[in-house]
């Protein structure tokens, strides 16, 4: 039911696509060092141990970590059949403020993902964050030199990915029907912001795939509290944590609410919720978390102290927050 806990090894296919994932994905961008220094051999661990916990899906991109959360990756990958995960990588966004999505550079690119993660193919490749680039040379060029690699058999599914909502919208409007196959929103299906419920239907009848990441927003939702380069406002960043000593108080955590709150959207509409994994540790916790049940009324609490600041988006890229 809506509100019990979910199994790992359910499976949720990505849009039309027949590429069937795990509700729960393993966000590899920690295991570039995003989110600060991992142990590599533990980060290794904890992609073999998802894969036998059921999780199935791995979403990376060479962003991460200039590379580096691809190439420990691709270490862990090796070891693994290749009908055992699914992988998605990205193109287009190298750095902070480093871009190219030209149809020459997004081909190189995939290439050179390939051999960092030790495949022949990937099974999703993504236009990555889109919005710092011009959207209409991403339906232009980009998207069409991504179809080619996909006839090619060089990836089996495109999308693209981003913050403001409105890109999604904006390309799916532009490009020839079968195009897209999937989009991923982040930081938009959370305790603090759930605007992307709201283009769910719409998503759902273009055929696309839904992948949600960052449930926790970016670090945002948990104990520890938000990185220092996190964008939310300090508005924001207050009742996030208000919402976690609450939590505490009731002898949970709010990295828990936040995922479940998550992993029970529209099961029909989001595929797969994507989370930060950098460590074995953390993976058992959040798959403990996605079998265990919600408790509602520490949800209600919770989404009162947000409901002041709810859906409130930052600035990203060319789009004013
Ligand atoms: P997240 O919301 O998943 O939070 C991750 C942070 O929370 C990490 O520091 C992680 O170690 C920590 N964490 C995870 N589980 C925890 C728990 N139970 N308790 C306490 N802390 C916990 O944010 P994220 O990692 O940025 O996003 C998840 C993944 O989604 C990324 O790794 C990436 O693969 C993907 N993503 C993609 C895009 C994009 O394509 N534009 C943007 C954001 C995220």
């Amino acid at each position: 039911g809506a509100d019990s806990g979910l199994s790992p090894h359910l499976r949720r296919s990505l849009g039309n696509t027949g590429i069937d994932v795990s509700p729960l994905g393993f966000g590899a961008s920690p295991l570039g060092g995003v989110f600060g220094d991992v142990d590599e051999a533990d980060g290794i661990r904890s992609v073999h141990e998802a894969v036998k916990l059921g999780v199935n899906f791995f979403d990376v991109s060479p962003y991460y970590g200039a590379t580096k959360a691809e190439t420990v990756l691709g270490k862990a990958l090796k070891e693994l059949p290749r009908d055992s995960f699914v992988v998605g990588s990205k193109v287009g966004r190298y750095g902070e403020s480093t871009f190219d999505f030209s149809a020459a550079r997004v081909t190189a690119s995939v290439e050179e993902s390939l051999a960092r993660l030790n495949v022949d193919r990937l099974d999703l490749v993504q236009c990555h964050d889109i919005e710092f680039g011009d959207l209409d040379q991403v339906v232009n060029e980009t998207l069409p030199a991504l179809v080619k690699l996909r006839e090619a058999g060089k990836v089996r599914a495109v999308g693209i990915t981003g913050y403001p909502l409105d890109i999604f919208p904006y390309v799916l409007d532009r490009v020839p029907p079968g195009t897209l196959d999937v989009v991923l929103s982040y930081c938009r299906y959370t305790l603090a912001d759930d605007a992307l419920a709201g283009m769910l239907p719409a998503l759902k009848a273009a055929g696309v795939g839904v992948i949600n990441a960052a449930p926790l927003s970016m670090g945002l939702l948990t104990d520890a509290g938000p990185p220092p380069w996190h964008p939310a406002s300090a508005a924001v960043k207050e009742a996030s944590a208000a919402a976690a000593a609450l939590c505490k108080e009731r002898g949970s955590s709010l990295a828990a609410l936040a995922l479940q709150y998550a992993l029970n959207a529209d099961p029909l509409s989001v595929t797969s919720t994507v989370v930060g994994i950098d460590s074995t540790a953390t993976l058992a916790k959040n798959v403990a978390v996605m079998m265990t049940p919600m408790d509602k009324t520490l949800l209600r609490d919770v989404k009162a102290i947000f409901k002041p600041v709810a859906n409130v988006a930052w600035a990203s890229g060319k789009f004013p927050g």
